[in-house]
């Protein structure tokens, strides 16, 4: 399929799991990607690369400015950079909660600011947020987690409803538990990987852990021109565990 020739896109996070999956399948689709990520190097052609911290406005202007004037425009931003926290209110302290709110919620909100000039120029414009079930499920000892992507899907909201006149869709991925670096950290942590894996597949109707690639194909039809009336949604890619 090449539904996105001549699109160009900035995925955030896209050196590992969920981001690089997207990045990747953006690419093979035909669009033009750059990944913005704290640690690029492992990113390899076609899909170009850049540096970027979202905790600090600065570092993702210039990247996202420079990304725009080297692929000549911008029509995609998959806002999928974040980070994890475990533990309720009585276990983070402010400087953890100050710390997951700054990538999570506050990075959406510098990389659009810096994007959405370059949006509303496409004739194809699309944002999609990297949210989570842990927005609405009300999982136990993730209350930061959580909170953090509760805000990202109000975000998601708000955005679409101010900027659907600007021609830009604003939509969210809800993925439940994703097989990807990320939870392998977790699993690694446990102290018995294997029942902690186990457990977490049994938390998932499917009994099975979500595919990165599975989020990825998410994310690329809620960024494909056949979206285009698709604004202001959450789609989860959860194995059923919110739904069934
Ligand atoms: P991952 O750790 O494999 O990848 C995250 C990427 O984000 C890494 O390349 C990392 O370098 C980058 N990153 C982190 N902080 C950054 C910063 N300050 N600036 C720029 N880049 C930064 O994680 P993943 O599992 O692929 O998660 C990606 C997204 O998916 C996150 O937003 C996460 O909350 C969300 N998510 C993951 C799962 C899951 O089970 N894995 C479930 C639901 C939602």
């Amino acid at each position: 399929m090449t539904d996105f020739e001549g699109l160009k896109a900035l995925v955030t996070g896209g050196a590992s799991g969920i981001g690089r999956a997207t990045a990747e399948l953006l690419s093979a689709r035909g669009a033009q990607v750059t990944v913005l990520d704290l640690d690029p190097g492992a990113v390899t052609k076609p899909l170009l690369a850049r540096r970027a911290d979202v905790t600090d406005d600065t570092s993702v202007r210039t990247a996202v400015v420079a990304a725009a004037d080297e692929m000549g425009g911008l029509d995609i931003l998959v806002n999928n950079a974040g980070i994890g926290a475990q533990g309720t209110v009585e276990d983070n302290d402010d400087a953890q909660w100050q710390r997951v709110l700054d990538v999570n919620v506050l990075g959406v909100v510098r990389t659009s600011r810096a994007a959405l000039p370059y949006l509303r120029g496409s004739r194809h414009a699309a944002v999609v947020n990297t949210c989570s079930i842990a927005a609405t499920a009300g999982l136990p000892q993730r209350a930061l987690y959580s909170a953090s992507k509760g805000a990202v899907l109000s975000l998601t909201l708000a955005m679409a409803a101010d900027h659907i006149h600007d021609g830009v869709r604003v939509n969210c991925v809800n993925p439940g538990t994703v097989d990807t670096p990320w939870v392998g950290r977790l699993l690694d942590a446990a102290a018995d990987p294997a029942a902690e894996r186990a457990a977490l597949e049994a938390r998932q109707p499917t009994g099975r852990l979500v595919t990165a690639e599975e989020v990825a194909a998410a994310i690329a039809y809620l960024a494909s021109p056949a979206a285009g009336a698709t604004t202001g949604t959450a789609l989860a890619v959860d194995g059923g565990m919110q739904g069934l």
